[in-house]
Protein backbone atom coordinates (compact mmCIF):
# COMPACT_ATOMS: atom_id res chain seq x y z
CA UNK A 1 0.00 0.00 0.00
CA UNK A 2 1.57 3.52 -0.94
CA UNK A 3 2.11 5.34 1.91
CA UNK A 4 3.71 8.12 1.16
CA UNK A 5 2.80 11.15 3.27
CA UNK A 6 3.52 14.05 0.74
CA UNK A 7 6.11 14.42 -2.29
CA UNK A 8 6.47 17.75 -4.26
CA UNK A 9 4.41 16.69 -7.87
CA UNK A 10 7.69 18.32 -9.52
CA UNK A 11 9.83 15.62 -7.99
CA UNK A 12 8.20 12.99 -9.97
CA UNK A 13 8.83 14.76 -13.23
CA UNK A 14 11.13 12.45 -15.49
CA UNK A 15 12.09 15.00 -18.41
CA UNK A 16 12.08 18.06 -19.71
CA UNK A 17 11.71 18.67 -23.11
CA UNK A 18 13.02 21.02 -25.22
CA UNK A 19 10.50 24.53 -24.92
CA UNK A 20 12.00 27.25 -26.52
CA UNK A 21 9.65 30.34 -26.90
CA UNK A 22 7.14 28.67 -23.91
CA UNK A 23 7.59 29.74 -20.39
CA UNK A 24 6.37 26.68 -19.07
CA UNK A 25 8.93 23.64 -19.00
CA UNK A 26 6.75 20.35 -20.70
CA UNK A 27 6.98 16.89 -19.12
CA UNK A 28 5.67 15.07 -21.76
CA UNK A 29 5.71 15.53 -25.85
CA UNK A 30 2.19 14.62 -25.94
CA UNK A 31 0.75 17.60 -28.33
CA UNK A 32 -2.72 17.49 -26.31
CA UNK A 33 -1.31 18.90 -23.17
CA UNK A 34 0.49 21.41 -25.17
CA UNK A 35 -2.59 22.55 -26.61
CA UNK A 36 -4.36 23.03 -23.63
CA UNK A 37 -1.66 24.86 -22.59
CA UNK A 38 -1.81 27.36 -25.13
CA UNK A 39 -6.00 27.28 -25.09
CA UNK A 40 -6.30 27.53 -20.83
CA UNK A 41 -3.18 30.53 -20.72
CA UNK A 42 -3.28 32.49 -24.27
CA UNK A 43 -6.99 32.11 -24.90
CA UNK A 44 -8.23 32.15 -21.80
CA UNK A 45 -12.42 32.95 -21.14
CA UNK A 46 -11.89 33.03 -17.60
CA UNK A 47 -11.94 36.81 -17.09
CA UNK A 48 -14.98 37.27 -19.35
CA UNK A 49 -17.45 33.91 -17.99
CA UNK A 50 -16.09 35.62 -14.00
CA UNK A 51 -17.53 38.54 -14.47
CA UNK A 52 -20.69 37.47 -16.17
CA UNK A 53 -21.42 35.20 -14.12
CA UNK A 54 -20.45 36.90 -10.19
CA UNK A 55 -21.66 40.53 -10.98
CA UNK A 56 -24.26 40.14 -13.54
CA UNK A 57 -26.09 36.80 -12.61
CA UNK A 58 -24.90 37.52 -8.97
CA UNK A 59 -25.72 35.66 -5.71
CA UNK A 60 -27.41 32.01 -6.60
CA UNK A 61 -29.10 31.28 -3.52
CA UNK A 62 -31.17 27.69 -4.08
CA UNK A 63 -34.75 27.84 -5.30
CA UNK A 64 -33.85 31.93 -5.92
CA UNK A 65 -34.38 33.57 -9.74
CA UNK A 66 -31.16 34.14 -9.57
CA UNK A 67 -29.92 30.50 -9.33
CA UNK A 68 -32.45 29.84 -12.14
CA UNK A 69 -30.56 32.68 -14.31
CA UNK A 70 -27.25 31.10 -13.64
CA UNK A 71 -28.30 27.56 -14.94
CA UNK A 72 -30.17 28.94 -17.91
CA UNK A 73 -26.72 30.76 -18.49
CA UNK A 74 -24.46 27.99 -17.95
CA UNK A 75 -26.47 25.91 -20.45
CA UNK A 76 -27.23 28.73 -23.28
CA UNK A 77 -22.77 28.35 -23.18
CA UNK A 78 -22.29 25.42 -23.36
CA UNK A 79 -24.92 25.42 -26.49
CA UNK A 80 -22.69 28.12 -27.76
CA UNK A 81 -19.44 25.86 -27.48
CA UNK A 82 -21.08 23.10 -29.71
CA UNK A 83 -21.49 20.99 -25.85
CA UNK A 84 -24.96 19.39 -25.18
CA UNK A 85 -26.27 20.53 -21.60
CA UNK A 86 -29.40 20.31 -19.50
CA UNK A 87 -31.27 21.47 -16.40
CA UNK A 88 -32.21 18.61 -14.87
CA UNK A 89 -34.47 18.78 -11.67
CA UNK A 90 -33.72 17.17 -8.35
CA UNK A 91 -36.62 18.40 -6.57
CA UNK A 92 -37.99 21.81 -5.46
CA UNK A 93 -37.05 24.52 -2.69
CA UNK A 94 -38.61 27.61 -1.17
CA UNK A 95 -38.45 30.17 -3.86
CA UNK A 96 -37.71 33.19 -2.70
CA UNK A 97 -36.32 36.73 -4.23
CA UNK A 98 -34.40 38.99 -2.09
CA UNK A 99 -35.12 42.34 -2.73
CA UNK A 100 -33.20 45.63 -1.10
CA UNK A 101 -32.74 46.08 2.63
CA UNK A 102 -32.30 49.41 4.59
CA UNK A 103 -31.65 49.56 7.97
CA UNK A 104 -31.08 53.53 9.59
CA UNK A 105 -30.62 54.44 13.37
CA UNK A 106 -32.50 57.03 13.94
CA UNK A 107 -32.14 58.07 17.59
CA UNK A 108 -30.23 59.03 19.77
CA UNK A 109 -28.81 59.98 16.66
CA UNK A 110 -29.18 59.20 12.83
CA UNK A 111 -26.69 57.00 10.63
CA UNK A 112 -27.37 54.55 7.56
CA UNK A 113 -26.33 50.84 9.29
CA UNK A 114 -24.36 48.14 7.42
CA UNK A 115 -27.58 46.07 7.42
CA UNK A 116 -28.72 42.82 4.74
CA UNK A 117 -32.03 40.63 5.10
CA UNK A 118 -31.03 37.18 5.99
CA UNK A 119 -32.00 34.60 3.58
CA UNK A 120 -35.68 32.98 3.33
CA UNK A 121 -36.53 35.91 5.87
CA UNK A 122 -39.49 37.98 5.05
CA UNK A 123 -39.30 41.53 4.19
CA UNK A 124 -41.31 44.19 6.15
CA UNK A 125 -44.25 44.39 3.29
CA UNK A 126 -43.29 47.14 1.55
CA UNK A 127 -43.65 49.61 4.44
CA UNK A 128 -40.81 50.62 7.08
CA UNK A 129 -41.14 49.32 10.29
CA UNK A 130 -39.97 51.49 13.31
CA UNK A 131 -39.20 50.30 16.26
CA UNK A 132 -36.95 50.02 19.61
CA UNK A 133 -34.64 47.08 20.06
CA UNK A 134 -34.51 45.11 23.42
CA UNK A 135 -31.29 42.68 24.16
CA UNK A 136 -32.30 38.88 24.71
CA UNK A 137 -32.10 39.05 28.57
CA UNK A 138 -30.16 35.72 30.38
CA UNK A 139 -33.44 33.18 30.60
CA UNK A 140 -33.24 30.36 32.95
CA UNK A 141 -35.71 28.08 30.55
CA UNK A 142 -38.16 28.18 27.11
CA UNK A 143 -41.10 29.35 30.08
CA UNK A 144 -38.84 32.21 31.26
CA UNK A 145 -39.03 32.81 27.07
CA UNK A 146 -42.62 32.83 26.42
CA UNK A 147 -43.33 34.28 30.05
CA UNK A 148 -40.99 37.10 28.64
CA UNK A 149 -42.11 37.70 25.34
CA UNK A 150 -44.66 40.51 26.06
CA UNK A 151 -41.62 42.85 26.79
CA UNK A 152 -40.21 42.11 23.34
CA UNK A 153 -43.93 42.72 21.46
CA UNK A 154 -43.21 45.79 18.88
CA UNK A 155 -39.29 45.76 18.94
CA UNK A 156 -36.24 44.08 17.34
CA UNK A 157 -34.72 41.74 19.67
CA UNK A 158 -30.73 41.47 19.57
CA UNK A 159 -29.74 37.78 19.65
CA UNK A 160 -26.01 37.62 18.84
CA UNK A 161 -23.14 38.96 21.64
CA UNK A 162 -21.50 42.22 20.54
CA UNK A 163 -18.36 41.82 19.95
CA UNK A 164 -15.65 43.26 22.49
CA UNK A 165 -13.44 44.53 19.57
CA UNK A 166 -13.91 44.37 15.51
CA UNK A 167 -10.33 44.33 14.71
CA UNK A 168 -9.16 41.08 13.93
CA UNK A 169 -6.54 38.94 15.80
CA UNK A 170 -3.67 39.59 13.84
CA UNK A 171 -4.28 43.45 14.21
CA UNK A 172 -3.78 43.10 18.17
CA UNK A 173 -1.31 40.46 17.53
CA UNK A 174 0.64 43.45 15.67
CA UNK A 175 0.06 45.89 17.80
CA UNK A 176 -1.68 45.09 20.68
CA UNK A 177 0.24 44.65 24.27
CA UNK A 178 0.63 41.14 24.68
CA UNK A 179 -1.18 41.23 28.11
CA UNK A 180 -3.95 43.28 26.60
CA UNK A 181 -4.59 40.87 23.84
CA UNK A 182 -4.42 38.01 26.38
CA UNK A 183 -6.70 39.71 28.27
CA UNK A 184 -8.98 40.71 25.55
CA UNK A 185 -9.35 36.98 24.48
CA UNK A 186 -10.23 35.37 27.78
CA UNK A 187 -13.23 38.13 28.02
CA UNK A 188 -14.00 37.65 24.84
CA UNK A 189 -14.02 33.83 25.04
CA UNK A 190 -16.24 33.59 28.27
CA UNK A 191 -18.48 36.61 26.93
CA UNK A 192 -19.27 33.76 23.88
CA UNK A 193 -19.54 30.76 26.42
CA UNK A 194 -21.72 33.18 28.66
CA UNK A 195 -24.16 34.30 25.02
CA UNK A 196 -24.50 30.57 23.77
CA UNK A 197 -25.80 29.42 27.00
CA UNK A 198 -27.97 32.48 27.40
CA UNK A 199 -29.39 31.47 23.99
CA UNK A 200 -29.42 27.79 24.64
CA UNK A 201 -31.24 28.03 27.76
CA UNK A 202 -34.49 29.56 25.51
CA UNK A 203 -34.65 26.33 24.73
CA UNK A 204 -34.17 27.57 21.06
CA UNK A 205 -31.38 27.67 18.40
CA UNK A 206 -30.68 30.56 16.32
CA UNK A 207 -28.97 27.99 13.79
CA UNK A 208 -26.97 30.09 11.05
CA UNK A 209 -29.07 33.50 11.55
CA UNK A 210 -31.93 33.31 14.05
CA UNK A 211 -33.02 30.09 13.47
CA UNK A 212 -36.31 28.40 15.79
CA UNK A 213 -35.17 31.37 18.62
CA UNK A 214 -36.07 34.16 15.33
CA UNK A 215 -39.29 31.96 14.54
CA UNK A 216 -40.24 31.79 18.17
CA UNK A 217 -39.46 35.78 19.20
CA UNK A 218 -41.55 36.54 16.13
CA UNK A 219 -44.85 34.46 17.11
CA UNK A 220 -44.43 36.41 20.17
CA UNK A 221 -45.10 39.96 18.39
CA UNK A 222 -41.13 40.89 17.72
CA UNK A 223 -41.24 43.41 14.90
CA UNK A 224 -37.93 41.60 13.77
CA UNK A 225 -34.57 40.06 14.84
CA UNK A 226 -31.67 41.69 14.75
CA UNK A 227 -28.32 39.50 14.65
CA UNK A 228 -24.57 39.89 13.77
CA UNK A 229 -22.76 36.96 12.88
CA UNK A 230 -18.81 38.72 12.47
CA UNK A 231 -16.00 36.68 10.51
CA UNK A 232 -13.39 37.94 12.37
CA UNK A 233 -11.84 40.00 9.63
CA UNK A 234 -12.25 43.58 8.98
CA UNK A 235 -15.60 44.56 7.72
CA UNK A 236 -16.30 40.76 6.96
CA UNK A 237 -19.70 38.67 8.14
CA UNK A 238 -20.92 36.07 7.65
CA UNK A 239 -24.62 35.74 6.31
CA UNK A 240 -26.87 33.06 6.09
CA UNK A 241 -30.77 32.34 6.82
CA UNK A 242 -33.86 32.47 8.73
CA UNK A 243 -37.16 31.14 9.44
CA UNK A 244 -38.85 34.14 10.22
CA UNK A 245 -41.73 34.27 7.96
CA UNK A 246 -43.72 37.34 9.09
CA UNK A 247 -41.02 39.59 10.47
CA UNK A 248 -37.15 40.81 8.95
CA UNK A 249 -34.35 38.60 10.21
CA UNK A 250 -31.12 41.22 9.89
CA UNK A 251 -27.79 40.80 9.87
CA UNK A 252 -25.60 44.17 11.24
CA UNK A 253 -22.41 44.57 10.58
CA UNK A 254 -19.65 43.70 14.04
CA UNK A 255 -19.67 47.71 14.40
CA UNK A 256 -23.28 48.40 13.62
CA UNK A 257 -24.34 45.05 15.75
CA UNK A 258 -22.52 46.68 18.59
CA UNK A 259 -23.35 50.07 18.22
CA UNK A 260 -27.02 49.41 18.60
CA UNK A 261 -26.59 47.04 21.35
CA UNK A 262 -24.47 49.22 23.92
CA UNK A 263 -27.04 52.07 22.93
CA UNK A 264 -29.39 49.21 24.40
CA UNK A 265 -27.94 48.05 27.31
CA UNK A 266 -26.88 51.67 28.44
CA UNK A 267 -30.60 53.09 27.89
CA UNK A 268 -29.58 55.29 25.58
CA UNK A 269 -32.85 54.91 23.37
CA UNK A 270 -31.92 53.69 20.08
CA UNK A 271 -35.12 53.50 17.46
CA UNK A 272 -34.28 51.44 13.91
CA UNK A 273 -36.12 52.12 10.78
CA UNK A 274 -36.13 49.08 8.38
CA UNK A 275 -37.38 48.55 5.19
CA UNK A 276 -36.40 44.94 3.72
CA UNK A 277 -38.00 43.63 0.58
CA UNK A 278 -38.60 40.53 -0.15
CA UNK A 279 -41.52 37.75 -1.82
CA UNK A 280 -41.64 34.41 -1.43
CA UNK A 281 -42.38 32.86 -4.58
CA UNK A 282 -43.96 29.04 -3.29
CA UNK A 283 -41.97 25.97 -3.59
CA UNK A 284 -40.20 26.26 -7.01
CA UNK A 285 -38.08 23.17 -8.77
CA UNK A 286 -33.70 23.45 -8.55
CA UNK A 287 -31.63 21.60 -10.87
CA UNK A 288 -28.48 20.39 -11.54
CA UNK A 289 -26.84 21.91 -14.68
CA UNK A 290 -25.38 19.00 -16.42
CA UNK A 291 -23.15 18.93 -19.54
CA UNK A 292 -21.16 16.13 -21.85
CA UNK A 293 -19.47 15.33 -24.51
CA UNK A 294 -19.97 11.54 -25.15
CA UNK A 295 -17.06 9.27 -25.02
CA UNK A 296 -15.66 7.80 -28.42
CA UNK A 297 -14.32 4.49 -27.31
CA UNK A 298 -15.57 4.10 -23.62
CA UNK A 299 -18.65 5.80 -23.47
CA UNK A 300 -19.82 4.11 -20.27
CA UNK A 301 -16.92 5.18 -18.56
CA UNK A 302 -17.32 8.75 -17.19
CA UNK A 303 -14.50 11.76 -16.00
CA UNK A 304 -16.79 14.61 -14.18
CA UNK A 305 -15.97 18.02 -13.56
CA UNK A 306 -17.91 19.15 -10.90
CA UNK A 307 -18.63 22.21 -8.50
CA UNK A 308 -21.11 23.32 -7.20
CA UNK A 309 -23.03 26.13 -8.19
CA UNK A 310 -25.39 27.84 -5.40
CA UNK A 311 -24.09 30.32 -2.79
CA UNK A 312 -25.14 32.46 0.01
CA UNK A 313 -26.27 35.35 -1.11
CA UNK A 314 -25.16 38.74 1.11
CA UNK A 315 -21.79 38.84 -1.48
CA UNK A 316 -21.90 37.71 -5.10
CA UNK A 317 -20.38 34.32 -4.60
CA UNK A 318 -17.47 34.82 -6.45
CA UNK A 319 -15.19 32.68 -4.43
CA UNK A 320 -17.91 29.94 -3.13
CA UNK A 321 -18.08 28.64 -5.64
CA UNK A 322 -17.77 31.19 -8.62
CA UNK A 323 -14.18 30.07 -9.11
CA UNK A 324 -14.89 26.58 -8.82
CA UNK A 325 -17.56 26.96 -11.07
CA UNK A 326 -15.63 28.95 -14.01
CA UNK A 327 -12.65 26.71 -13.47
CA UNK A 328 -15.00 23.62 -14.57
CA UNK A 329 -16.79 25.58 -17.49
CA UNK A 330 -13.55 27.02 -18.89
CA UNK A 331 -11.95 23.61 -18.57
CA UNK A 332 -14.67 21.98 -20.52
CA UNK A 333 -14.54 24.77 -23.44
CA UNK A 334 -10.41 24.25 -23.67
CA UNK A 335 -11.32 20.39 -23.83
CA UNK A 336 -14.17 21.14 -26.59
CA UNK A 337 -11.64 23.24 -28.64
CA UNK A 338 -8.68 20.94 -28.70
CA UNK A 339 -9.99 17.51 -27.31
CA UNK A 340 -13.67 17.39 -28.75
CA UNK A 341 -13.64 13.62 -29.03
CA UNK A 342 -12.40 12.01 -25.41
CA UNK A 343 -11.93 8.16 -25.36
CA UNK A 344 -14.09 8.21 -22.12
CA UNK A 345 -17.23 10.58 -21.54
CA UNK A 346 -16.96 14.11 -19.85
CA UNK A 347 -19.46 15.27 -17.67
CA UNK A 348 -19.91 18.60 -16.13
CA UNK A 349 -22.09 18.58 -12.82
CA UNK A 350 -23.28 22.31 -11.63
CA UNK A 351 -24.57 21.34 -8.46
CA UNK A 352 -26.83 23.41 -6.54
CA UNK A 353 -28.26 22.64 -3.04
CA UNK A 354 -24.24 22.09 -1.85
CA UNK A 355 -24.67 25.05 1.05
CA UNK A 356 -27.77 23.10 2.07
CA UNK A 357 -25.91 20.04 2.64
CA UNK A 358 -24.78 18.46 -0.59
CA UNK A 359 -28.41 17.98 -2.12
CA UNK A 360 -27.53 18.73 -5.70
CA UNK A 361 -24.70 16.09 -6.15
CA UNK A 362 -26.46 13.56 -3.42
CA UNK A 363 -29.65 13.12 -5.77
CA UNK A 364 -27.49 13.24 -8.93
CA UNK A 365 -25.23 10.14 -7.18
CA UNK A 366 -28.62 8.64 -6.03
CA UNK A 367 -30.30 9.41 -10.01
CA UNK A 368 -27.50 8.23 -12.16
CA UNK A 369 -26.08 4.90 -10.60
CA UNK A 370 -24.64 4.38 -13.67
CA UNK A 371 -22.46 7.09 -13.85
CA UNK A 372 -21.28 6.55 -10.42
CA UNK A 373 -20.43 2.40 -11.40
CA UNK A 374 -18.77 3.33 -14.54
CA UNK A 375 -16.76 6.88 -12.89
CA UNK A 376 -13.46 6.95 -14.03
CA UNK A 377 -12.56 9.72 -11.77
CA UNK A 378 -13.99 13.14 -10.95
CA UNK A 379 -12.60 16.50 -9.98
CA UNK A 380 -14.21 19.06 -8.00
CA UNK A 381 -13.05 21.84 -6.56
CA UNK A 382 -14.54 24.53 -4.04
CA UNK A 383 -12.64 26.30 -1.63
CA UNK A 384 -12.04 29.74 -3.22
CA UNK A 385 -10.13 31.41 -5.73
CA UNK A 386 -6.30 30.23 -5.23
CA UNK A 387 -3.84 28.12 -7.01
CA UNK A 388 -4.71 24.26 -6.33
CA UNK A 389 -2.15 23.04 -4.27
CA UNK A 390 -3.24 20.13 -2.16
CA UNK A 391 -4.17 16.78 -4.42
CA UNK A 392 -5.21 13.61 -2.10
CA UNK A 393 -5.81 10.27 -3.62
CA UNK A 394 -8.89 10.33 -1.32
CA UNK A 395 -8.13 6.93 -0.02
CA UNK A 396 -8.20 4.82 -3.00
CA UNK A 397 -4.81 2.85 -2.90
CA UNK A 398 -4.02 1.64 -6.49
CA UNK A 399 -5.55 4.97 -8.04
CA UNK A 400 -3.57 6.96 -6.15
CA UNK A 401 -0.61 5.70 -8.72
CA UNK A 402 -2.82 6.40 -11.92
CA UNK A 403 -2.96 9.96 -9.85
CA UNK A 404 0.59 10.00 -9.52
CA UNK A 405 1.19 9.44 -13.31
CA UNK A 406 -1.29 12.21 -14.80
CA UNK A 407 0.44 14.84 -12.37
CA UNK A 408 3.98 13.32 -13.78
CA UNK A 409 2.70 14.63 -17.42
CA UNK A 410 1.72 18.38 -15.98
CA UNK A 411 3.88 21.13 -16.96
CA UNK A 412 6.24 21.94 -14.05
CA UNK A 413 4.91 24.99 -13.75
CA UNK A 414 1.72 23.85 -12.70
CA UNK A 415 2.76 20.78 -10.75
CA UNK A 416 5.80 22.24 -8.54
CA UNK A 417 3.57 24.08 -6.12
CA UNK A 418 1.23 20.57 -5.61
CA UNK A 419 1.40 18.60 -2.35
CA UNK A 420 0.02 15.46 -3.31
CA UNK A 421 -1.08 12.86 -0.14
CA UNK A 422 -1.59 9.04 -0.99
CA UNK A 423 -3.17 7.30 -0.35
CA UNK A 424 -5.25 10.31 1.44
CA UNK A 425 -8.32 9.87 2.96
CA UNK A 426 -12.16 10.00 1.48
CA UNK A 427 -13.92 13.27 2.14
CA UNK A 428 -16.80 12.24 4.32
CA UNK A 429 -18.73 15.98 3.57
CA UNK A 430 -17.69 19.69 3.02
CA UNK A 431 -18.35 19.44 -0.44
CA UNK A 432 -19.74 17.42 -3.48
CA UNK A 433 -17.20 14.91 -4.12
CA UNK A 434 -18.18 13.47 -0.91
CA UNK A 435 -21.62 12.77 -2.59
CA UNK A 436 -19.48 10.31 -4.82
CA UNK A 437 -16.80 9.06 -2.62
CA UNK A 438 -19.41 7.41 -0.32
CA UNK A 439 -20.31 5.08 -3.32
CA UNK A 440 -16.79 3.70 -3.30
CA UNK A 441 -16.26 5.79 -7.19
CA UNK A 442 -12.78 7.82 -7.18
CA UNK A 443 -13.79 11.50 -6.52
CA UNK A 444 -11.06 13.77 -5.85
CA UNK A 445 -11.11 17.27 -4.38
CA UNK A 446 -8.89 20.26 -5.85
CA UNK A 447 -7.65 21.95 -3.07
CA UNK A 448 -6.30 25.63 -3.43
CA UNK A 449 -3.92 28.12 -1.52
CA UNK A 450 -6.01 29.77 0.80
CA UNK A 451 -6.06 33.70 0.58
CA UNK A 452 -7.55 33.83 3.81
CA UNK A 453 -11.17 32.17 2.11
CA UNK A 454 -12.28 31.43 5.55
CA UNK A 455 -12.25 34.59 7.21
CA UNK A 456 -13.05 36.81 4.13
CA UNK A 457 -14.86 35.32 1.57
CA UNK A 458 -16.61 31.65 2.50
CA UNK A 459 -19.84 33.14 3.35
CA UNK A 460 -19.16 36.59 3.58
CA UNK A 461 -20.89 39.94 2.40
CA UNK A 462 -17.24 40.42 0.93
CA UNK A 463 -17.32 37.54 -1.56
CA UNK A 464 -17.34 39.55 -4.73
CA UNK A 465 -15.37 39.56 -8.60
CA UNK A 466 -12.45 41.70 -7.31
CA UNK A 467 -11.20 38.93 -4.93
CA UNK A 468 -10.41 36.58 -8.11
CA UNK A 469 -7.08 36.16 -8.68
CA UNK A 470 -7.07 35.67 -12.38
CA UNK A 471 -3.60 34.46 -12.73
CA UNK A 472 -4.58 31.39 -10.35
CA UNK A 473 -8.25 30.56 -11.98
CA UNK A 474 -6.44 30.51 -15.69
CA UNK A 475 -4.16 27.90 -14.07
CA UNK A 476 -7.06 25.68 -12.34
CA UNK A 477 -9.08 25.57 -15.38
CA UNK A 478 -6.02 24.72 -17.59
CA UNK A 479 -4.61 22.14 -14.56
CA UNK A 480 -8.06 20.63 -14.62
CA UNK A 481 -8.28 20.27 -18.37
CA UNK A 482 -5.28 18.31 -18.42
CA UNK A 483 -6.35 16.01 -15.49
CA UNK A 484 -9.73 15.57 -17.25
CA UNK A 485 -7.58 14.99 -20.86
CA UNK A 486 -5.46 12.22 -18.61
CA UNK A 487 -8.21 10.56 -16.58
CA UNK A 488 -9.82 10.37 -20.12
CA UNK A 489 -6.91 8.74 -22.06
CA UNK A 490 -5.71 6.34 -18.98
CA UNK A 491 -5.41 2.88 -20.49
CA UNK A 492 -6.63 1.64 -17.13
CA UNK A 493 -9.80 2.12 -15.60
CA UNK A 494 -9.47 3.60 -11.86
CA UNK A 495 -9.02 0.17 -9.38
CA UNK A 496 -11.45 1.05 -6.49
CA UNK A 497 -9.47 -0.85 -3.63
CA UNK A 498 -9.54 1.42 -0.70
CA UNK A 499 -6.95 2.15 2.27
CA UNK A 500 -7.50 0.03 5.08
CA UNK A 501 -8.37 1.89 8.33
CA UNK A 502 -6.76 1.08 11.68
CA UNK A 503 -9.15 -0.13 14.48
CA UNK A 504 -9.41 0.32 18.42
CA UNK A 505 -9.26 2.81 20.57
CA UNK A 506 -5.58 3.73 19.89
CA UNK A 507 -6.10 4.47 16.73
CA UNK A 508 -3.96 7.18 15.18
CA UNK A 509 -3.89 9.24 12.26
CA UNK A 510 -1.32 6.84 10.19
CA UNK A 511 0.32 8.19 6.97
CA UNK A 512 -1.71 10.13 4.13
CA UNK A 513 -4.13 11.97 7.03
CA UNK A 514 -3.33 14.94 5.20
CA UNK A 515 -4.86 18.41 6.12
CA UNK A 516 -2.94 18.92 9.52
CA UNK A 517 -5.05 20.63 12.18
CA UNK A 518 -5.07 18.04 15.05
CA UNK A 519 -5.13 14.97 12.11
CA UNK A 520 -8.60 12.35 12.39
CA UNK A 521 -9.09 11.33 9.44
CA UNK A 522 -12.25 8.83 9.19
CA UNK A 523 -12.39 5.68 10.88
CA UNK A 524 -14.13 3.87 8.32
CA UNK A 525 -15.52 4.61 4.06
CA UNK A 526 -18.05 7.51 4.78
CA UNK A 527 -21.61 6.18 4.27
CA UNK A 528 -23.69 8.12 1.58
CA UNK A 529 -26.96 10.50 2.78
CA UNK A 530 -30.17 10.76 1.65
CA UNK A 531 -30.19 14.42 -0.21
CA UNK A 532 -32.96 16.91 0.60
CA UNK A 533 -35.79 17.18 -2.08
CA UNK A 534 -37.31 19.64 -0.17
CA UNK A 535 -37.26 22.89 1.63
CA UNK A 536 -39.38 21.24 4.38
CA UNK A 537 -36.79 18.12 5.64
CA UNK A 538 -34.42 21.41 6.00
CA UNK A 539 -33.67 21.49 9.68
CA UNK A 540 -31.03 23.60 10.28
ZN1 LIG B 1 -18.64 26.01 -1.46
Amino acid sequence: MPTIRSLTAGALLVATTGTAGFAQSYATSDPVIRQIYTEGMNNSQAYKLSQILSDSIGPRLTGSPGIKRGNDWLVATYKSWGVEARNEQYGKWKGWRRGATHVDLLTPRVRTLEGTLLAWSAGTGGKDVTASTVILPQLVDSAALVAWLPQAKGKFVLVSMAQPTCRPDDNWRQFGDSVSFARMRAARDSATRAWNARVTATGYSVGLGTGTLGKRLQDGGAAGVIAGRWSNGWGVNKVFDSRTDKVPSIDLSCEDYGLVYRLTENKQGPTLRVRADAEFLGDLPVFNTIATIKGSQKPDEYVMLSAHFDSWDAGSGTTDNGTGTITMVEALRILKTVYPNPKRTIVVGHWSGEEQDLNGSRAFAADHPEIVKGLQALFNQDNGTGRIVNFSGSGFTTASGNLARWMSNIPAEMSRGINLSFPGSPAGGGSDNASFVCYGAPAFGLGATSWDYGTYTWHTNRDTFDKIVLDDLKNNATLTAMLVYLASEDPETLARDRRVFDQGPDRRPGPGFGGGGGGGGPQTWPACTEPLRDYSQYRR
